[in-house]
């Protein structure tokens, strides 16, 4: 796995999850895994080992040539995780970027980090059967792996997988970086990675991956088109063939109401009683007023990005500030919904409690302590908080976009079935009315315990996520061995000997 972010080590968003729980369900299924990531010093100084695995690797980087040093780690006692470390590239207080931007170099920080993961599979002599990418930031590997390993290579019978997090993030920089790649020129061309002008790292990755996958059904299907292709689906379309769709799991060891340990009372299906408790501990919290533990709590846990849907609800906010309810908001992000959300809690003291921070601790408190979580995200190419929500007995109400479109099922009080609330158009309206559907059933209790209930026997875990990827790997792999077997023999030279078997099933 190459991936630019891993619960505990560092994280932004639902990419750490996936980093942190998919290797370990893989695992669990007999595959075995390594992960390489970026030596990010604020989060993996302690966690790591103190001396290096490897000592001046050598990495090019356009012209020059980078001593690289690669620390070891351990993500849960099991998995082998490698860090390539850069201090001038990775050391520094944001992953990507500031609040007020990306960061200048980030094409020399990632374009640095696909070369030294390969670099890296030869110098520990490592020869994985495929290669896990994620997102933009691992997008050059699929490249390198197609145009610059030769028939001789160590990594040779490598076949490699790109999973699209976020179509929104593709990694965009200016042509005359190109060279820097280290990529044939001929790859600067309109099959290869260029794209309006400029070159584009996940393009690169969609071409030359073996295979593609993205983090619902719903969304491999939507990238497709024009409103949610942000200009790749062209691209997608002629490639649909490789193009897979996989819900993300939850990570129930972390998010379980039964044994989180940041919660002020535990709760289960069986007993909703602690649940009450953790009303009124996040009302104290947040500092919020205690008689809203009889009025509907709403949740919101999110990156304060465009994509989130802050728009609808400051369009709504009016609207839901007209009805005896509260609303905790904790996210970090863009400073334009940082002055908004702010100015929103200043207005409305007495409902509104927002933290501009990054604080799982919270997170916790808030999926335990609200009745009902908001995300009426423009697009949503999975989305955990849903799934936490649900365990957590905390109703959803989404846009029908996406993972949430997959995940969540809109109550349907006929027949009692369904687990959450829904509205499809991105309009105001849409939203509130979906929120308007479920302040009315809140006072009904025996209904409303039922939703909760309905939620709360959901299960998303890792288990079934990691069996399809593993389907995945063994078909591609197998793929890959017919066509090198194939044109070998074509050209009149004897198959390859079948050697995978004794490196591992990943
Ligand atoms: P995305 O990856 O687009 O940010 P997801 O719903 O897939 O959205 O994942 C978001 C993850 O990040 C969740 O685990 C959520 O709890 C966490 N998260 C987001 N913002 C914050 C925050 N401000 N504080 C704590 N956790 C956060």
């Amino acid at each position: 796995m190459a991936i630019s972010e891993v619960a505990p080590f560092a994280k932004t968003g639902g990419l750490a999850d996936v980093g942190g729980a998919l290797p370990l369900a893989l695992s669990k299924l007999g595959c075995q895994v390594r992960i390489v990531m970026p030596f990010y010093n604020r989060f993996v100084e302690e966690l790591a080992a103190a001396d290096p695995v490897v000592e001046n690797m050598p990495v090019e980087l356009g012209s020059q040539v980078i001593d690289t040093d690669v620390y070891r780690g351990q993500l849960n006692d099991t998995i082998e995780v490698y860090f390539i470390r850069r201090d001038e590239f990775f050391d520094r207080t944001y992953l990507y970027g500031t609040p007020k931007g990306d960061y200048f170099d980030n094409f020399q920080r990632f374009t640095y980090f696909c070369k030294a993961a390969l670099s890296l599979c030869r110098a520990v002599q490592f020869q994985p059967d495929i290669v896990h990418c994620h997102d933009w930031q691992s997008g050059l590997i699929p490249a390198y792996l197609k145009h610059l390993v030769a028939a001789e290579d160590h990594l040779a019978a490598t076949v490699s997988m790109f999973t699209i997090h976020n179509i929104a993030y593709q990694g965009q920089f200016a042509a005359k970086l190109f060279p820097q790649t280290g990529l044939p020129g001929r790859f600067f061309s309109v099959d290869g990675m260029e794209f309006w002008g400029g070159i584009n790292f996940m393009k690169a990755a969609i071409v030359c991956a073996d295979i593609i996958t993205t983090v619902s059904p719903r969304y491999s299907e939507e990238i497709q088109t024009k409103e949610y292709g942000q200009k790749l689906e062209g691209v997608l379309q002629m490639h649909h063939h490789k193009l897979h769709g996989i819900i993300n799991g939850a990570n129930y060891e972390e998010w379980n109401p039964e044994s989180d340990p940041y919660i002020a009372a535990n709760y289960s299906r069986e007993n909703l009683e602690g649940k009450y408790m953790c009303k009124l501990d996040l009302l104290r919290t947040v500092k919020l007023p205690e008689r809203l533990m009889n009025r509907p709590l709403l949740g919101v846990i999110s990156r304060l990005a465009d994509q989130k849907g802050f728009d609808l609800l400051a369009a709504v906010m009016d609207k839901f500030m007209a009805h005896d309810l509260g609303l905790v908001i904790l996210g970090i992000g863009e400073d334009k919904y940082h002055t908004m959300l702010a100015a929103f809690a200043e207005r409305y003291p007495e409902k509104i409690a927002v933290r501009l921070e990054f604080d799982e601790r919270l997170a916790h408190k808030i999926e335990a302590g609200a009745d009902m979580f908001l995300m009426p995200s423009r697009y949503e190419p999975c989305g955990l908080n849903q799934m936490y929500s649900l365990r957590y007995g905390t109703v959803p109400i989404v846009r029908a976009t996406g993972g949430l479109y997959d995940t969540i099922t809109p109550f349907n009080p006929t027949k009692g079935k369904g687990v959450g609330f829904r509205f499809t158009s991105y309009e105001p309206e849409s939203f509130w009315h979906a929120t308007k559907a479920a302040l009315d059933l809140f006072p009904q209790t025996e209904t409303w315990r039922q939703i909760m209930k309905n939620g709360m026997a959901m299960d998303f875990s890792w288990l079934s996520s990691a069996q399809q990827y593993l389907k995945l790997y063994e078909k591609t792999v197998a793929k890959k061995k017919r066509a090198g077997g194939s044109k070998q023999q074509a050209g009149g030279s004897k198959p390859q000997a079948d050697d995978t078997r004794q490196r591992g099933k990943a």
